[in-house]
């Protein structure tokens, strides 16, 4: 019954998988639906095209397969659209162009650098790093970017020298309530996104008190994905997600189909 709704294949700069590959590994972990959803980080200056997208072959492929497979599996086509402001004119214009049925909005750079990189870090406390993260997330906010759902809201645990283990809601309630409140506001929702465990975190991304949070706050649209570049990451840890959503009081889960929010119960 499950889907996963955030998975990457060759299309992005930092996958292998070829979209095929993908399905027939989801068809096999019995899910009921799957949304490839491709990066594209403009301007990345590390190392300038990397993660372009070539929308159209990537357009025609899935496609082809979503109606070769239509009997297997539910297929979608979406965007993993990185998000900054000094591109969001460009972002606006790549929604608009593409029959998209999900887009996906996330921070992989803050102020021009990929927080993946430990050079983001250099001369920053953990404390000024991530306060930095999440106002940049703000920022991104006062944009008309038209996402769906914010990416693995606080990705840059995964990258922190302490791996987040110190790293809790609390510290950064100011911003991430703030946060949480504006996506609900612009009717957009967030993501239960289980790399986290893929990293050896032991939580989601982002993590239970702030999916609880969202909740609380009156947020009611949650997709769920593993973040798979590779076959053998599909729905990975899924066996997790009844509990994850009971306790953050979701008792169904979000897919996007034409860009319009689907609910399916558990
Ligand atoms: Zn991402
Ligand atoms: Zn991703």
């Amino acid at each position: 019954m499950f889907w996963d709704t955030h998975m990457h294949s060759h299309y992005s700069g930092d996958s292998e998988a070829s979209p095929r590959d993908m399905i027939e590994s989801s068809i096999q972990k019995g899910l009921a639906g799957i949304c490839f959803t491709d990066h594209l980080d403009l301007d990345y200056r590390e190392d300038p095209g990397y993660f372009d997208l070539d929308f159209e072959h990537y357009q025609a492929e899935i496609l082809a397969l979503k109606d070769e497979y239509r009997k297997k599996i539910e297929i979608r086509w979406g965007i993993e659209l990185g998000l900054h402001p000094h591109v969001a004119d460009q972002n606006i214009e790549i929604i608009k162009a593409f029959p998209w049925d999900f887009v996906i909005g996330s921070t992989h750079l803050v102020d021009n650098i990929d927080i993946y990189y430990p050079s983001f870090y250099e001369g920053r406390t953990e404390r000024s790093a991530c306060r930095r993260y999440y106002e940049s997330i703000l920022e991104n906010l006062t944009t008309d970017v038209d996402f769906d759902v914010y990416g693995h809201l606080d990705y840059i645990v995964r990258y922190l020298p302490s791996k987040g283990k110190t790293v809790t809601y609390e510290k950064y309630a100011d911003l991430i309530d703030e946060i949480l409140r504006k996506l609900i506001e612009k009717g957009k929702g967030i993501e239960l996104n289980m790399a986290g465990y893929k990293y050896g975190l032991g939580h989601p991304n982002p993590t239970e008190d702030i999916l609880r949070r969202y909740r609380e706050l009156g947020g009611e649209i949650i997709t769920l994905g593993s973040d798979g570049h590779k076959p053998d990451q599909i729905a990975w840890d899924y066996h997790r997600i009844p509990a994850l959503l009971k306790d953050a009081g979701f008792d169904y889960f979000t897919v996007f189909k034409n860009r319009k929010p689907e609910f399916i119960k558990l």
